[in-house]
């Protein structure tokens, strides 16, 4: 990133940072540490495009809890755009500080704003932390003040840590339980196939994890906004779950973030019970794995992706988060012919069917243990997995001019204020 300085105005001698940047990606493992304003709003503004032409009958308004990136952003566009509801989106991201770009969330949440009042659709945004009593009170006053009421409660929050309200915080772990694991990974930015062990997690990060990633703050949430008397009757609420392949088990089911993933599941069950005065439900919807930076700090998981992503495309079923969350919402939260196996034995919603089909997943097995660095482009798409990745942050999205300088202090209209 290039940054420029230039002198005050007014002739005093403090130098300050000019807002117009050249922003240049920074990998750094599996993250990006910059993020390019006009990629992350030309993405939001594609998936608004698409949303759009995708109309069905859903919720008025809806509280997305994680709702900058991933799942969750493609959730808020998918319900503001297909079924017009009003939005409250609740993220923790960073704003732009002098030299530093903000993250790709806070531009995304910007772009969205934008476009939602410019199409005259209900938005406001809370940029705060989820799992804070303080968050939850601003969340219920800005829904008591604008919304009224709220049928719709998206959870998609994926982080890697949380404080509760008693100030203890809790830190989760991507770890196999019970015994070591090793497997085959990719690196992100190299694009080398090499292997990743890990130790099995302690007790200490098993309960970690679920305090992070399971239900107990998805409760706390629902019980506040039930308790304040802003979900209107018939209100849903979802979470989302993964459940993938055998060959991602140790890491992933059988693993901690499993762990907080049936916890997840038996907090759906509770404030299931919780709504049934409201008529309303609970529900947690399992997802296909998608190019998040979540999943790519997920180890096997970006290797993994990589190949099915090669297999589906090649079938004509590849879907990214937004396709996803359009045929969740459509089809099976708000559609009234359900499809066979839309909802399995433990109530779950259903849309991996595509990536959980059987050939699909022989070929993958057959693949997975004959994959290297040197073949990574012929068995798998790691182009695609990298163009995906790069363009969570901005980058590399088609029709962006990434020499010419750019405002990255972008504003973003926040707890309900004008
Ligand atoms: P993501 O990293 O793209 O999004 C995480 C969101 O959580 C962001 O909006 C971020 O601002 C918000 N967030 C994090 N900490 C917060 C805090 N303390 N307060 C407020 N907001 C906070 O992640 P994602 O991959 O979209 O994951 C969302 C959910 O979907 C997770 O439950 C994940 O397990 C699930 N899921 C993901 C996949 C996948 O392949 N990515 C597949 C199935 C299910």
């Amino acid at each position: 990133m290039l940054h420029r300085k230039e002198k005050c105005p007014r002739r005093c001698d403090e130098v300050r940072p000019m807002a117009k940047i050249r922003v240049e990606r920074r990998l750094r493992g599996f993250i990006c540490t910059t993020a390019h304003p006009v990629g992350c709003a030309r993405n939001v503004e594609a998936q608004i495009g698409r949303a759009r032409a995708s109309k069905f009958s859903g919720p008025r308004n809806a509280l997305i809890i994680g709702a900058s990136t991933g799942y969750g952003l493609a959730s808020r566009i998918g319900v503001a755009y297909g079924a017009g509801a009003g939005t409250l989106g609740v993220f923790y991201e960073r704003p732009a500080d002098g030299e530093r770009t903000a993250s790709a969330g806070w531009y995304n949440s910007a772009a969205f704003d934008l476009c939602a009042r410019r199409d005259g659709l209900l938005a406001e945004n809370i940029n705060g932390d989820a799992f804070s009593d303080g968050t939850k009170g601003k969340a219920i006053a800005l829904i008591a003040e604008k919304f009224k009421k709220i049928d719709l409660i998206i959870y998609s929050l994926a982080s890697p840590r949380r404080t509760d309200r008693f100030g203890v915080t809790h830190k989760s772990a991507l770890k196999p339980i019970g015994k070591p694991f090793t497997g085959k990974t990719i690196s992100v930015d190299r694009g080398e196939v090499g292997s990743v062990s890990l130790e099995p997690a302690t007790e200490e990060e098993i309960d970690g994890t679920v305090a992070v990633m399971g239900g107990e703050d998805w409760l706390l949430w629902m019980e506040a906004l039930l308790s304040a008397g802003v979900l209107a009757n018939g209100a849903r609420t979802i979470a989302y779950g993964y459940l993938g392949p055998k060959l991602t088990w140790p890491i992933y089911r059988d693993g901690t973030i499993g762990r907080a993933k049936a916890h997840l599941e038996e907090t759906a069950k509770k404030i299931d019970g919780l709504l049934k005065p409201l008529d309303g439900s609970a529900r947690i919807s399992i997802n296909k794995a998608v190019v998040t930076q979540a999943s790519a700090a997920i180890p096997v998981v970006p290797l993994y992706i990589s190949i099915l992503f090669k297999l589906m495309k090649a079938r004509g079923t590849h879907e990214d988060c937004l396709d996803q969350m359009l045929r969740l919402f459509a089809g099976r939260v708000y559609g009234s012919n359900l499809p066979v196996g839309a909802v399995d034995v433990e109530g779950r919603l259903r849309i991996d069917e595509l990536e959980m089909d059987g050939d699909l997943q022989n070929e993958i097995e057959r693949i997975w243990p004959i994959v290297t660095s040197e073949n990574l482009h012929r068995l798998a798409d790691f182009d695609g997995y990298r163009l995906d990745f790069l363009n969570l942050f901005g980058f590399d999205v088609g029709a962006v001019d990434y020499g010419e300088a750019v405002e990255v202090a972008v504003p973003l209209k926040l707890d309900g204020l004008p």
